[in-house]
Formats: C-alpha cells, sequence, structure tokens
C-alpha cells in the first residue's frame, strides 16, 4: 500500500516561525506530502484561517467540566483542528499523563473526528536497560482503539541532538507494525521524532517503515523545514 508521507510541525511553547502565512511558507499544503503544524491554542485559529493543516499539541478527553486551562477534542474540532498529538513524552513527563489517560485522549479525539497521532516510545534509562520493545508494546496494548498514525518518538532522542541509527527506527517502526492488528498493519503511518534535522531527516525517510517525520526544533527555522520537506518529493 502507498501511504501519502505526512511531516510535521511540532512548534511547542513558540510563536509561529516568520514566514509562517507568506506564499511561500513551507508550512501550506504540497503536492504528495502531507504538512501539518502543531502551534499553541493562542495560535491555532490564525493558522486555520491562513489555510494550513492544523493540529493541537494536546487535548482533554472530557467533552466539557471542570478542566481549568484545559481544551476538549470537542472544541479543538469545532475551531479548525484536523490533528492531536496524544501522549507526546512532554505531556507525559510534565503534566503526568498516564497511558490510561492517553487511551481516552485517542479515543475522545476519534470520536471528535479528529486524526489523533499517538506518541511512543522509551526513556534513556528504558533503552540502557533494553526494554525498549517492551515499553512501546506496553504503550499500544493500553489503547483500546488505535489511531491510523503512530509517531515513535524515543525520550533520548528529543530535542537532544541524538537519534538512534536508521537501522534502529527501521527495526522499531517494523516492530510497531507487527504489534497492529491484521486489517491496520499495512495502514497505519508511522512517524519517526527525535532531533529530525536536515541532514539527518533522508537517512530516515528512506526505510520502508517510516512513513514521514514529526519535527519539534527544526521545524522552528523554516529554511530547515523546508529542506526537509523537499526530501519527501
Ligand atoms: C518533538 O517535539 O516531538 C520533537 C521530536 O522535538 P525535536 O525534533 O526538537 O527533537
Amino acid at each position: 500500500m502507498n501511504r501519502t508521507p505526512l511531516i510535521a510541525a511540532n512548534w511547542k511553547m513558540n510563536a509561529p516561525p516568520q514566514g509562517w502565512d507568506s506564499d511561500e511558507s513551507p508550512y501550506r499544503k504540497q503536492d504528495g506530502v502531507e504538512i501539518v503544524v502543531f502551534p499553541t491554542f493562542l495560535d491555532i485559529r490564525t493558522c486555520v484561517e491562513k489555510f494550513l493543516v492544523v493540529g493541537a499539541q494536546c487535548g482533554r478527553p472530557e467533552p466539557t467540566g471542570t478542566y481549568t486551562g484545559d481544551i476538549s477534542m470537542e472544541l479543538l474540532a469545532q475551531h479548525g483542528c484536523t490533528y492531536v498529538l496524544c501522549g507526546h513524552s512532554e505531556r507525559r513527563s510534565h503534566h503526568q499523563e498516564s497511558d490510561a489517560f492517553v487511551a481516552l485522549q485517542v479515543k475522545a479525539a476519534m470520536d471528535a473526528g479528529l486524526q489523533p497521532i499517538l506518541c511512543i516510545g522509551e526513556s534513556a534509562d528504558e533503552r540502557e536497560l533494553k526494554q525498549q520493545f517492551d515499553v512501546v508494546k506496553r504503550q499500544l496494548e493500553a489503547m483500546s482503539i488505535l489511531p491510523s498514525i503512530i509517531a515513535y518518538e524515543p525520550v533520548w532522542a528529543i530535542g537532544t541532538g541524538s537519534c538512534p541509527a536508521e537501522s534502529d527506527v527501521q527495526e522499531m517502526h517494523a516492530n510497531i507494525r507487527s504489534l497492529l492488528p491484521e486489517d491496520k498493519k499495512e495502514g497505519t503511518r508511522i512517524l519517526y521524532g527525535g532531533s529530525v534535522k536536515p541532514d539527518n531527516a533522508a537517512g530516515f525517510l528512506k526505510e520502508p517503515d517510516v512513513d514521514g517525520l514529526l519535527v519539534g526544533g527544526a521545524s522552528l527555522d523554516p529554511k530547515e523545514f523546508r529542506q526537509i520537506v523537499h526530501l519527501v518529493h
């Protein structure tokens, strides 16, 4: 099956990069590749109004209630989001989001008509103990329903400049695919994320089970992001 590559820009707690809304913006729709930006909640509306494909960095599973500071999946969909990240490691660590909570987010996102991107991956300690395959298995098994996009993001690679070898990424992605139900194996897109830069992106993208990239730091530099996107063409 031909899986359309997806390149996601996670802007984290940063304003949209310079030129994000220009005609030449690398964050705009392009042929042959899906591009999604993940701005802060405050910038979602402006990005939607400028016709970018937009996702939220997180969402609350409950439709409404006493959750000060949170935004529900339903509201995200109503305000023009198409995607939502679920279980990003920074949410898991800074906001104590558990596997069970992430499972609720994924389910609520799908019910609201959003496309969840489930983020999974092992910590440095878990890698040291060679537990990475057990960790992602546990994270996948916690889901009551599996989304059609998964991002493998080893926690130790996020924002650190250290990356797994391309062959290790391929091995993990093939392992993740093998854990999916038969009817989801071929159609599920598995993205790699963790210190992706223009000079290493091609190496990941050439692997058969890598269907795209989730880019943090380098997505804040329009030049670097453009170079990464061009590698897909
Ligand atoms: C991320 O935020 O998901 C990420 C992968 O960040 P970075 O590319 O900076 O490692």
